[in-house]
């Protein structure tokens, strides 16, 4: 399991808070160096304010304060926008393969929480999400993103994450949007870690399962934060949008 961990790129979280803390140094360097630039953006996640980093073919995506990318800074929008402090505060979140800078959030402003991940060492607990060892109705909240395209068995997982939550609890499941159409392997691809190449019918699978699926968009939110991803073509300039959706599944 641990030679796993290695491979998979995963460290065990000792070195996250120097790492983070380098990162968070780039930030005024890049400020002024691209003072220039007609591309001003604002974090909602660390309320950064100035021009974003490319990452890779990805255009203006990442900001080079908290390093986080178009999904985490929606997903931190919505977030606020259903949670009030006082709801927050009666909300216990389970988090799956968890995101930095949500823990953080997660850990100070709700009312529980439990991180989890399959391999990783630096969650509170390590379990399989197709078997989550928590009774029915135990969590207001679950947080799950790009996780569901590592799964075998991805309706058994829905059902676990639905059955977990107390009614009207919400879980938050995005995955990436590569095709129309989600393409299932029967195993995993040599080249890949992933089970399935998700595409935008991907959660039909969730209303399936749940009572409700909202799906949220760049659209619904200010420019100002960018949440789009635009793509360029290495070949010519052609530039070219990638859906950036939240679907957040009510039980
Ligand atoms: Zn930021």
């Amino acid at each position: 399991m641990g030679k796993k961990r290695k491979d998979d790129g995963y460290n065990d979280g000792k070195f996250k808070a120097i790492e983070y803390f380098l990162k968070g140094l780039r930030a005024p360097i890049y400020k002024v160096i691209n003072f220039r630039s007609a591309y001003k953006y604002r974090c909602p996640i660390c309320n950064y304010y100035g021009p974003f980093l490319d990452k890779n073919n990805r255009l203006r995506a990442k900001c080079p304060k908290c390093g986080e990318l178009e999904r985490a800074r929606m997903a931190m929008l919505v977030l606020n926008e259903i949670y009030s402090s006082e709801k927050a505060s009666k909300t216990d979140v389970l988090h799956v393969s968890p995101e930095n800078f949500l823990r953080k959030i997660f850990k100070k402003n709700y009312k529980s929480y439990i991180s989890s991940d399959l391999y990783r060492k630096d969650v509170d607990q390590q379990f399989d999400i197709q078997s989550i060892p928590y009774p029915d109705n135990s969590f207001d909240l679950v947080f799950a993103s790009h996780v569901l395209e590592y799964v075998k068995n991805d309706k058994q997982a829905i059902k676990e994450i639905k059955r977990v939550l107390r009614p009207g609890g919400l879980a938050f499941l995005p995955v990436p949007m590569l095709h129309d159409k989600t393409i299932d392997f029967d195993e995993r691809p040599p080249d890949k870690r992933i089970i399935r190449e998700t595409g935008i019918d991907y959660f039909d699978r969730y209303r399936e399962i749940f009572n409700e699926v909202k799906i949220y968009k760049p659209g619904s939110f200010d420019q100002k934060f960018n949440l789009t991803i635009d793509m360029q073509d290495s070949l010519d300039s052609n530039i070219y949008q990638m859906p950036n959706l939240l679907p957040v599944c009510k039980a």
